[in-house]
C-alpha cells in the first residue's frame, strides 16, 4: 500500500505530545510491512535543516487561503534511512518561536488558517512528489480538512480517485472550532456544504467534525477511548460518531523499545534491563541530586512527565503533594504549559523545597532520567485517550499511578499481593481522596521489597510495542479502501 500521513507533529523533528511518537514510529513498523510510507509535515522554525540534512525540491508551490496566494517550498529527507519525510515551508505561517502557541499555551490567533494552508499544501505537494496514496492518514485537528477537500473541491481530481482517508483522534478534546462565517470562505468551501450532517457543527466550522464526517475510516488510539468518546466524554463529537460507529476503531499506540530502553538509553547515568536492574538505584540517586533533594535510597520517589493541563489530573497531584508530606516521598515534576498550573506548583515546591523539585521546560534527556529515576509514576488524568507516559515508565520498570479512564484503563491493572498480578494502581473514582490512598498503597507495597521486585517485574514484561497495533491498522486501511471503493462505485 501507499500511505501518506499527515500530521502536525513527528518525532524526531518536532514533538509537543504524544500525537509526535505515534507519527514517527507507526510508520517504520509499516514500512517493516512493506508498504510504502511517507509523511508530510509543516516546516516549523525549530526543526533543524542542517541537522536533519533537508535537502530542497527543485519546484516552488502554492495554494490559495482566501483570497490570498500563499506559496511554499518542499523540503526532504529520510526517516531511518528509508522513510521519506516532506516538510512544507512557508515562513509566514510556521517560522515562529512556538509550534501551536506562545510559552503559556495560549494558541495562535491564526492557527486555523495555518491548518487551512497545511492541508491545502499537502495535497498539492502529494501531486507534485507524484506519490498516488492509497490511504491518506490524518492525524487530529490539524489535518480535518483534507478528507473534507478530498471529497468536496478536490473530488474531481482523478490523481485521488483511489485514496482512502483515514482519520485519527489523539484527542478530542481539541477540535479546532472556528467561527463559520469568516472561516468557511477563507477555506475555500462552498455554502451548501456546510450543513449538520457536513462541516456544520453546533453553528460552528469545526475542523475535527470536517475530518469525522468526510473521512472512509475514523480512528482513536485506545479500545476504552473509542467507547468513551461515543458516549459523556465525546466533548460534542458523540453525535457524530455514534451514527458512524461501524465506522470507528480504537488501536492502542506502542512505544519504540529501541528508544525507551533502559539498557541503550545514553540520556541515563547507569544502563539496567528487566532482568538486572539493580543500577535502577543508581539512576533514582542521580535524580535526587539533580533535585537538590537528600540523596536516599529509601525515599519513595515519585515522577511526573506532562504537559501542563487540566487534562492530566494536576488538581489532584497539587491536591496531593500536601497530603503526602508525611510519607518517605519525592516528587520531581517535568512539564510546560498552562501557566497556571506551572504557578501552582511552583508554589508547592517554595512551600515543599526538600520534597517537591518542579522542571518547567521541554526536556527531553531530563524525562528519560525521570522515567529511570523515579520509583512510581504519577499519572492521575481526568481523561486520557491513549497515553505513552504510563508505556514508557512500565519500560523502565517505573510503577506507574492512574485514574482508570481510556488508555489507562487499557493499559494498567491493579496490583494484586495475593496473586503477584498486575503492574501499577488504579483508581476509579477522579476525586483527591483516591489518588492519596493509591499513594499509599503503593508506599506499603515499596517497603516490601519482594513484593516491590515483583512488581517491578510485572511492569517490565508489559509489553506494548507496535507489532501488534500495526496489524490493527493495515485491516483497517483495508477496510477503508473497500469503503473508497462503494463510495466511488455505488456513491455510498
Ligand atoms: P499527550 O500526548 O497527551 O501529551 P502522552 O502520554 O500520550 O500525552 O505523551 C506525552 C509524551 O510527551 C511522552 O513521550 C512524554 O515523555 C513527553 N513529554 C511531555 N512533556 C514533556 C516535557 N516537558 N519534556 C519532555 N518530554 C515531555
Amino acid at each position: 500500500m501507499n500511505i501518506l500521513m499527515v500530521a502536525a507533529e513527528c518525532v524526531p523533528f518536532i514533538k509537543t505530545g504524544g500525537l509526535a511518537d505515534v507519527v514517527g514510529t507507526l510508520p517504520k513498523y509499516l514500512k517493516q510491512q512493506g508498504h510504502d510510507v511517507r509523511i508530510i509535515l509543516p516546516k516549523y522554525r525549530q526543526i533543524d535543516g542542517v541537522k536533519y540534512n533537508l535537502t530542497t525540491l527543485p519546484f516552488r508551490l502554492s495554494v490559495m487561503v482566501g483570497k490570498e496566494q500563499e506559496s511554499f517550498r518542499i523540503k526532504t529527507c529520510m526517516l531511518d534511512g528509508n522513510i521519506p519525510v516532506y516538510f512544507v515551508e512557508n515562513m509566514r505561517y510556521f517560522n515562529r518561536l512556538g509550534v501551536y502557541g506562545d510559552d503559556n499555551g495560549i494558541g495562535y490567533g491564526d492557527n486555523r488558517e495555518r491548518f487551512i494552508f497545511f492541508s491545502k499544501a499537502a495535497i498539492e505537494a502529494v501531486k507534485a512528489i507524484m506519490f498516488r496514496p492509497d490511504i491518506i492518514h490524518c492525524h487530529d485537528w490539524h489535518t480535518g480538512l483534507i478528507p473534507a477537500y478530498l471529497k468536496t473541491t478536490n473530488s474531481h481530481d482523478g490523481f485521488f480517485w483511489n485514496t482512502s482517508t483515514i482519520y485519527t483522534i489523539h484527542n478530542i478534546a481539541y477540535q479546532g472550532s472556528f467561527d463559520a462565517a469568516s472561516t468557511l470562505p477563507l477555506a475555500g468551501f462552498s455554502w451548501e456544504d456546510y450543513k449538520s450532517d457536513k462541516l456544520e457543527f453546533y453553528n460552528t466550522f469545526n475542523y475535527m467534525k470536517a475530518g469525522l464526517a468526510y473521512c472512509d475510516i475514523i480512528s482513536t488510539v485506545s479500545p476504552t477511548y473509542a467507547k468513551e468518546i461515543q458516549g459523556d466524554a465525546g466533548k460534542g463529537m458523540q453525535v457524530v460518531l455514534q451514527p458512524r460507529k461501524n465506522d470507528v476503531y480504537g488501536i492502542l499506540n506502542g512505544i519504540d523499545y529501541n528508544y525507551w530502553n533502559p539498557k541503550t538509553d545514553k540520556n541515563i547515568v547507569a544502563n539496567y534491563s528487566a532482568e538486572n536492574f539493580e543500577n535502577k538505584v543508581l539512576c533514582k540517586k542521580y535524580l535526587q541530586e539533580k533535585c537538590n533533594f537528600k540523596v536516599d535510597e529509601s525515599k519513595f520517589v515519585l515522577g511526573c512527565v506532562s504537559r501542563f493541563d487540566t487534562q492530566k489530573g494536576f488538581d489532584l497531584i497539587m491536591d496531593a503533594i500536601g497530603r503526602i508530606q508525611n510519607l518517605n516521598t519525592q516528587i520531581v515534576i517535568l512539564g510546560s504549559g498552562s501557566r497556571e498550573i506551572k504557578d501552582g506548583l511552583l508554589y508547592l515546591q517554595h512551600l515543599y523545597p526538600d520534597t517537591v523539585r518542579i522542571f518547567t521546560d521541554y526536556n527531553e534527556p531530563l524525562s528519560h532520567q525521570i522515567y529511570a529515576g523515579a520509583d512510581a509514576f504519577l499519572m492521575p488524568s481526568k481523561f486520557e485517550p491513549c497515553g505513552l507516559s504510563q508505556i514508557i515508565a512500565l519500560a523502565y520498570g517505573t510503577v506507574p499511578i492512574v485514574n482508570k479512564t481510556g488508555g489507562l484503563a487499557d493499559t494498567i491493572e491493579n496490583f494484586s499481593q495475593s496473586k503477584f498480578t498486575g503492574n501499577g494502581f488504579v483508581f476509579d473514582l477522579y476525586a483527591g481522596e483516591s489518588f492519596v490512598d493509591k499513594i499509599n498503597n503503593a508506599y506499603d507495597i515499596y517497603k516490601n521489597k519482594f513484593l516491590w521486585d515483583i512488581l517491578i517485574k510485572n511492569c517490565f514484561n508489559s509489553n506494548y510495542s507496535w507489532d501488534n497495533s500495526v496489524k490493527e491498522y493495515e485491516k483497517m486501511y483495508n477496510v477503508a479502501i473497500q469503503r473508497r471503493l462503494n463510495y466511488v462505485i455505488y456513491g455510498i
